[in-house]
């Protein structure tokens, strides 16, 4: 039988852990943890996003402040403004939606990011602590992945996981997050150069997928009795929908969910964990410098 890796409902149980930690701070008379956005320019889903993140910290009980920034901005006033973030006492973390406008050089600006406040885990100091091991900020979708199958008891000692992807907000960490002791998977990282995917695929007792194509991984292309966790988010037109739109994942679900054990829906599959694992880094950063 298909089992659900509900990311809505995990979301909604690690929010209430930290509500309940942000009221017990608050009771103590300390101010709440504030996590601030920088968004530049007017991108459709990248405004939803950062409405998203600013709604979910509402809900936790911490600050949140949203930097509008015009299309036209330069690099230059973009790096003053995480100049000053940076040095903002009263700012715990903070992101910067990806993807910047074409002008403006995203690896210069993610630098810029004090490693104290990169709760995104983007920036390399974090991503260089993460693989060797040490205490870090862990980007906040590999970070949801690890969550969401520690909360669910999901075995994983021994584990052969394809991951799908080698990206270095998703493929790359999460392949490496679970190799790591602790997980102890025997990871197989596969990209747009593999040769013969289906066959690796199909050897996959864990297959995560962040490929960035819709309804990509079809049924025959997974092992039966697999934990399949769909990484991909993608909206397709639809006039029965309210919105006019619905939203996608990589996998091709009609098909694949029946061959799997277990199996992370989209939406309410990974989704939901990266907005929270982003509160959990935040709150992270804030005990650092307030506890
Ligand atoms: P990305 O940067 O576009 O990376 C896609 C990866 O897939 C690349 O490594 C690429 O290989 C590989 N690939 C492309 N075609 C392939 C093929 N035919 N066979 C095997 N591998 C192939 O995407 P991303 O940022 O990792 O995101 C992946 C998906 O996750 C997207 O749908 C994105 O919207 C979604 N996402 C969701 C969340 C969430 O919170 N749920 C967060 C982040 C991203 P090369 O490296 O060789 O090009």
């Amino acid at each position: 039988m298909t089992e659900l890796l509900d990311g809505k409902a995990t979301a909604l149980q690690i929010k209430e852990e930290i509500a309940n930690e942000v009221r017990q701070l608050t009771a103590a008379g300390k101010r709440a943890p504030h996590l601030a956005a920088v968004i530049v320019g007017t991108d459709g889903a990248s405004m939803t996003y950062v409405a998203n993140k600013e709604k979910s910290s509402h809900e936790v009980g911490f600050t949140s402040s949203v930097y509008r920034m015009s299309e036209s901005t330069t690099e230059k006033q973009l790096l003053e403004s995480i100049e000053f973030l940076n040095n903002d006492p009263d700012i715990d973390g903070f992101i910067v939606q990806l993807p910047l406008p074409k002008h403006i050089n995203e690896q210069k600006v993610i630098n810029a990011i004090s490693p104290d406040k990169d709760v995104d885990g983007f920036t390399p100091i974090n991503i260089g602590r993460m693989v060797l091991g040490e205490d870090c900020f862990v980007p906040a979708t590999p970070m949801g992945i690890c969550t969401l199958l520690q909360r669910y008891g999901i075995e994983t000692v021994g584990k052969h996981c394809v991951v799908i992807g080698r990206s270095n907000i998703v493929g790359t960490p999460v392949a490496n997050l679970l190799s790591r002791k602790g997980f102890d998977c025997t990871v197989t990282m596969c990209h747009s150069k593999t040769q013969n995917l289906k066959d690796i695929t199909r050897q996959a007792d864990i297959l995560v997928v962040a490929i960035g194509k819709p309804e990509f991984v079809t049924a025959d292309m997974v092992k039966e009795g697999a934990v399949v966790v769909d990484v991909g988010i993608h909206r397709v037109e639809d006039a029965t929908k309210k919105n006019g739109y619905r939203v996608i994942g990589d996998v091709k679900h009609s098909e694949v969910d029946a061959k799997c054990s277990w199996v992370t829906p989209v939406p309410g599959g990974v989704g939901p964990l990266t907005i929270v694992s982003l509160l959990q880094n935040t709150l992270k950063a804030y005990k650092k410098s307030n506890c």
